[in-house]
């Protein structure tokens, strides 16, 4: 019987997941990918193999007996009949956790004790942390004995400098973990660990990553360490994003507590929900429906956001001492060329010359050979990154198989 490892991806109104065998091969292999999206709405199940074809659909009537619970019930049952006809054997289930606090800096081997410290951190990712660790109860419910393992948003980060964690708040707020912890770490962490393979002698020196999706963040990165990222104690901060504003001054925060007489539920939905691409453009959060208008809401939502890009690439830029590598991912970042031109055009100053053909083309590189800074697109893969880790967490636990640092060596 071969072994497999399955990823959890759960938010708020969707759980993605997918299944990965090969464990003991370099390169983990993918089974099956899929989602269950509209929960709380209309929920619907889609599976699709390694070839991108559906293999299972299913919707269901809004109901009770389709909350998050019963339908992650549904995905392991799925997942158990389907890995049993390929005769594999479940030995290990990764899931994204957003936050991991000052307490975790690498992927986490999780038992009651560790659920109830990531517990502790739904005040600080109030809309994420709660639907991260949600399955891994379902899990342990009816599959007890299989390891699972927390994978950190927060813990590339971990390298950071204390001064770019800290705030410069009075010192007892610091101190009780009020400070920057920087996310989509899953995501720097597996663009840093490609970039080797396509530009050696950057990835060993300074590079800024933009993750440009429906959240969006950039990180700097030394020597494939990151030591400065633009979210903060929350991933709200930085970058204005599909709903949400990034960076803003906190007076405004006053502004609606004590003149426009908000609550704070009222302001957390204003932040979470209705601000950033959103908010500006009064049309869409969806970068490809605000390019397709012809609005001038449109058009100022998607400038202010590329205009916010090039601020924080010149902050990051400065934190490092110069750049040798800027890299591109997540759905805008790996599919809006226009973005990507605009981008590269502002930074001419550091040295980055942008080829407009290999560009359009979504080519790996879209500098040109001249550019003092090599330019790239990596499109991101968190989940592999997360099955990787599993992996490495589980491995010799139950049926002995070498972890991934064993074939570095
Ligand atoms: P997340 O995983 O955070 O939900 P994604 O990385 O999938 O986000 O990115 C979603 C964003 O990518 C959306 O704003 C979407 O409009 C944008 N996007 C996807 N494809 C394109 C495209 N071809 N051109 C421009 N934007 C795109």
């Amino acid at each position: 019987m071969n072994h497999c490892i399955s990823v959890v991806n759960a938010g708020s109104s969707s759980i993605k997941f997918s299944l990965y065998d090969n464990l003991d091969k370099e390169n983990l292999r993918l089974i099956f990918t899929g989602q269950i999206d509209g929960i709380g709405t209309a929920p619907r199940f889609k599976a699709k193999n390694a070839h991108d074809e559906i293999v299972e659909e299913q919707a269901w009537e809004n109901s009770p007996d389709a909350d998050h619970e019963r339908l992650m019930e549904h995905l392991i049952g799925w997942i158990r009949k389907n890995r049993q006809a390929l005769n594999l054997e479940l030995v290990g289930v990764g899931h994204r956790v957003v936050h991991g606090g000052e307490f975790y800096s690498h992927p986490q081997l999780v038992d009651e004790a560790v659920l109830t410290i990531l517990e502790r951190f739904i005040p600080l990712a109030p809309l994420h942390q709660p639907h991260n660790l949600r399955p891994i109860r379902s899990v342990a419910k009816l599959n007890p004995d299989t390891p699972q393992v927390a994978c950190f948003d927060t813990a590339f980060h971990a390298t950071n400098p204390r001064k770019a964690q800290m705030f410069a708040l009075p010192r007892w707020l610091t101190d009780e973990g009020v400070r920057r912890y920087g996310f989509h770490g899953l995501s720097y962490e597996y663009v840093a660990s490609k970039l080797p393979e396509y530009d050696p002698v950057a990835a060993q020196g300074r590079v800024v990553v933009a993750h440009l999706g429906s959240g969006a963040s950039m990180c700097a990165i030394q020597r494939g360490k990151s030591i400065a990222s633009t979210m903060g104690f929350s991933a709200m901060d930085g970058l204005p994003m599909g709903t949400r504003p990034g960076n803003i001054d906190p007076a405004v925060v006053l502004y609606l507590l004590q003149e426009k007489r908000m609550d704070t539920a009222e302001i957390e939905t204003l932040f979470y929900k209705q601000s950033g691409l959103l908010g500006v453009s009064g049309i869409s959060n969806d970068m490809r429906e605000l390019r397709q208008s012809a609005d001038p809401r449109a058009r100022e939502a998607i400038s202010l956001f590329e205009y916010r890009i090039q601020r924080e690439l010149g902050s990051l830029v400065a934190t490092l001492g110069g750049l040798d590598a800027l890299v591109f991912t997540a759905g805008i970042g790996e599919n809006d060329a226009d973005l990507r031109a605009r981008v590269c055009e502002c930074a001419t100053w550091i040295g980055v010359k942008l080829d407009p053909e290999a560009n359009r083309n979504r080519e790996p590189r879209i500098s040109s050979n001249d550019s003092a800074v090599s330019v790239w697109v990596i499109p991101s893969n968190e989940e592999l990154m997360i099955a990787s880790h599993t992996r490495d967490v589980v491995a010799g636990m139950i049926h002995p198989f070498p972890a991934r640092s064993d074939y570095r060596a």
